[in-house]
């Protein structure tokens, strides 16, 4: 039971189409939250949805994924190692706003007489379109339409199509697009979960200038030293005369265009925006690399960008699309369901795409929530949809992961550790969290890496990766879990990890959290057999990086005999493994006097209330138990299902996804699908309340796993690829693609069967329902579904 979720599945205020998210009113009440749900990013820039016109807006965003300010954690009682630098991504310069005036009446949303209003967040073309009809107190008629996007071909470059048109009087009409390096920086308040904010400018002037219709600015931040420039073009199209007037300070930047306007003939402004960022290059080189994207983008046109656009998410749908069909007789939500699980595919991709050699922020590029940081949510959430559909995206982050491996290291050495001890959360490198007990922690985000590094390797066979950067990764996180355990004479000898906090946040700093052993377990053992298999195949690159980072064959044994002799808290009666060594002796939280607006409980309980009972705030064993399912009975993790299920709050919205997949594989059908619902509905449907802070990237990546892992039964245990459908009563057909070591798969479940057509690749072998299937390409294979 989800004990804090209303009775009623979510259901969301979009009307219910396979490839758009149309908004037909404009809504003030639901303003935040679509600004979130119609972003669009790249994966290195974003936008949050606000109008053009600047206002009316609750949290205007645009960010660059890296782009961060540092500043110094203030604890009123420091101890050592305490992580001292904390890192924000930056609200940076708004460089979309454009402006209207009509008989030098401003277009202004809430107070304007709409004769019509649709914006439509395209998922084929990957645009923000919007239609506007202005009836003005004079009885002129105004058409707006816009398209915006953020390029996916084009790294740097996002661009928008305004064209306005009297419908039925001539008058002068100004249009004044704008750059502006003014914008709010998100506070947090209360709420831990959202960004830190700035008080004060955090981006300094370094350079501004105009040419023509073109603006530049570049600004640097202060304590992080990093550089951003930014910079409009335009082209004006139209029939009627104008005037043009361009204007450049230090934090604005403006073209305005004076237009005198005839009824009937558009005026089609087109603006492209351009960012260039770094680390180490002064302001004013960037401005030139913002020039030349600029000049590219105004010589091949916007209908050259839409046509890219396109093409790039063709072949991402190709690769990526999940289809559901439920049956037309019965009270089904397949069609919503639909819907928004390409929403959240679609987000994903906005949120990764173009990243570069940076991580995955938790809200992508759609809100400055939890600082812009990268989590573990990349590497357990994320990473597995990547996998098998970009799998250039996934090893994106593994070569992220990589390029910070040397300040892991260098942590590693403060807290007195081997190897390298990846930090909880960063953007840069540094662990950026200022709460240890549920930050610094979780040792298991360095076992997230190495599973999903491993997984990576498995799904796509790129053992260049694994033998040039992956092997290194294994190691180094293998031997913080050597240095950190210690074989325990009071646990007969057995390995075990102390002082450490699961992925449940609700209880921290404790010994022997199941899920970190057994993570841990498969870390090191998977850290023996790559190094191994290394020494063994290329002798010469082994004895190369053993030497490099000193790498002894001894270590193998240890990590070995630790793998082996690992700690798994079990408790024989219940039949189920404890969290950790001391949760059953904990009292159970007292559900039901919780009334349901008291959750998040860390919002309204101090975390020594939380802390010292039985409550969970996302799965935990759960998790393990999909992750590591192979290790475990049926019947093992339906009494684990059953005991941590109703403890379980889902106050964090990591959670129903994967409860929904144990649920379809013990076979409680009801309960996956309930779950599954408010999975994939997490963002459309506002499950948790607070989608105006920015998309949960995370529950995204979950609801592509509830679908593929949980009713499609897919499972990748020791790289062989099997199959156990199980779809709800409620689904008739749901279909989804695969990439598997390069060859390209379809999967098709219906009640009955499965089909599996190899569409690309030389020959695949697959298990279904524990049966062998031999694929050749072209010839679909169907196969009954059992009873299980
Ligand atoms: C969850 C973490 C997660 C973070 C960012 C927290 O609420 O408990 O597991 O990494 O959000 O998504």
């Amino acid at each position: 039971m989800l004990q804090k979720k209303p009775v009623n599945p979510p259901r969301h205020i979009y009307p219910i189409e396979p490839w758009r998210i149309v908004e037909k009113q404009f809504y003030p009440r639901f303003l935040s939250q679509s600004e979130t749900i119609f972003s669009t990013a790249n994966g290195y820039l974003g936008m949050r949805g606000c109008f053009e016109e600047g206002t009316p807006v609750s949290e205007n965003g645009t960010f660059i994924n890296g782009f961060y300010e540092s500043w110094k954690i203030n604890y009123p009682e420091i101890a050592y190692g305490f992580s001292k630098t904390g890192q924000t991504m930056v609200n940076v310069t708004d460089s979309k706003i454009i402006k209207l005036y009509v008989d030098d009446e401003p277009f202004f949303l809430p107070d304007a007489n709409l004769g019509g209003y649709k914006r439509v967040l395209d998922m084929k073309a990957g645009t923000l379109d919007r239609e506007i009809v202005w009836e003005m107190p004079s009885g002129k008629r105004v058409a707006i339409k816009s398209r915006r996007l953020v390029s996916f071909e084009h790294r740097h470059l996002a661009a928008i199509s305004y064209e306005v048109t009297l419908l039925n009087d001539d008058a002068p009409m100004t249009i004044s697009s704008e750059m502006r390096n003014d914008p709010p920086q998100q506070f947090s308040g209360d709420d831990p979960r959202l960004g830190r904010g700035f008080q004060g400018r955090v981006l300094m002037p370094r350079v501004h200038y105009r040419k023509k219709q073109r603006v530049v600015l570049g600004h640097a931040t202060d304590a992080s030293q990093m550089t951003l420039a930014c910079g409009i073009e335009h082209l004006l199209e139209t029939d009627c005369s104008y005037s043009t007037e361009t204007k450049a300070e230090e934090n604005l930047g403006k073209v305005v265009f004076s237009v005198a306007a005839q009824a009937g003939k558009p005026i089609r402004l087109t603006k492209y925006m351009a960012y260039h960022t770094s680390a180490h290059i002064p302001a004013d080189e960037l401005c030139a690399s913002v020039e030349r994207t600029l000049d590219r983008a105004a010589a091949n046109g916007f209908q050259d960008l839409l046509d890219s656009q396109r093409q790039y998410l063709e072949d991402f749908w190709r690769r990526s699309d999940v289809q559901i069909e439920g049956h037309a007789d019965r009270k089904h939500r397949a069609p919503e369901t639909q819907q928004a699980i390409r929403f959240n595919l679609l987000q994903i991709l906005q949120a990764s795409a173009r990243a570069g050699n940076t991580g995955i922020p938790a809200k992508g590029l759609t809100g400055q929530a939890y600082d812009g940081h990268y989590f573990w949510d990349s590497e357990v959430y994320v990473l597995p949809f990547l996998a098998y559909t970009n799998p250039r995206l996934a090893r994106n982050q593994l070569d992220f992961r990589y390029s910070i491996l040397d300040q892991a290291r260098l942590r590693a050495r403060e807290l007195h550790e081997q190897g390298a001890k990846f930090p909880w959360r960063t953007i840069n490198g540094e662990e950026a969290s200022a709460f240890y007990a549920a930050g610094t922690a979780q040792f298991h985000i360095n076992a997230d890496i190495a599973y999903a590094l491993h997984k990576y390797v498995e799904v796509s066979g790129d053992e260049e990766f694994l033998h040039d950067k992956g092997v290194e990764l294994l190691v180094e996180t293998a031997r913080l879990w050597y240095s950190h355990g210690f074989f325990s004479e009071q646990k007969g000898g057995k390995f075990c990890i102390h002082g450490v906090t699961g992925p449940d946040e609700y209880t921290t700093v404790v010994d022997n959290n199941t899920y970190t052993n057994l993570m841990a377990q498969n870390n090191l053992h998977c850290a023996a057999v790559r190094a191994e298999e290394l020494r063994d195949r290329d002798p010469e690159r082994f004895d190369v990086l053993a030497e490099r980072i000193g790498l002894h064959h001894q270590e193998i044994k240890d990590w070995r005999r630790a793998a082996e002799e690992m700690y798994i808290p079990y408790e024989e009666d219940l039949g189920i493994n404890p969290q950790d060594d001391n949760f059953l002796d904990k009292q159970v939280w007292d559900f039901k006097n919780t009334p349901r607006d008291l959750y998040p409980l860390l919002l309204h309980f101090h975390p020594l209330e939380i802390y010292r009972r039985q409550v969970i705030k996302q799965a935990d064993v759960v998790l393990a138990l999909c992750l590591l399912g192979q290790k475990f009975s049926r019947d093992q993790k339906r009494l684990n299902f059953e005991y941590y299920d109703p403890l379980t709050t889902g106050d964090s919205s990591l959670s129903v996804g994967i409860q929904s997949i144990l649920a379809a594989e013990i076979g409680y059908m009801d309960k996956a699908l309930a779950y599954a619902h408010y999975s994939v509905l997490m963002d459309l449907g506002n499950v948790e309340g607070n989608v105006k802070d920015g998309c949960h990237i995370a529950s995204m990546g979950a609801s592509w796993m509830v679908l593929v892992n949980g009713f499609g039964g897919m499972r990748d245990f020791d790289g062989v690829l099997s199959f156990h459908p199980r779809l709800p009563e409620s689904i008739k057909k749901l279909r989804f693609h695969l990439t598997f070591r390069g060859q390209f798969l379809e999967v098709t479940v219906e009640q009955e069967k499965a089909t599996y057509l190899l569409k690309e690749g030389t020959g695949l072998s697959i298990n279904h329902q524990d049966k062998e299937i031999k694929l050749t390409p072209g010839k679909a294979v169907t196969a009954k579904n059992m009873p299980e």
